[in-house]
């Protein structure tokens, strides 16, 4: 933990929980977040609110 050179910032993507498509990318601080993120944000291919929840970008 202490020699993570990449730093406590990491790239996530938010999925839809019901397309499951990726819709949007943002940062998130891992050691204020250790926590997988849930935001209700819209889809465009639901064209609705809908839960996204974070994933990793690879
Ligand atoms: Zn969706």
């Amino acid at each position: 933990m202490a020699k993570d050179k990449k730093g406590p910032v990491e790239k996530i993507a938010l999925q839809c929980t019901e397309c499951k498509r990726r819709n949007y990318t943002t940062e998130k601080n891992r050691r204020n977040l250790p926590n997988k993120l849930e935001f209700s944000k819209y889809c465009p291919h639901d064209r609705k609110h809908t839960l996204h929840r974070e994933t990793k970008i690879k």
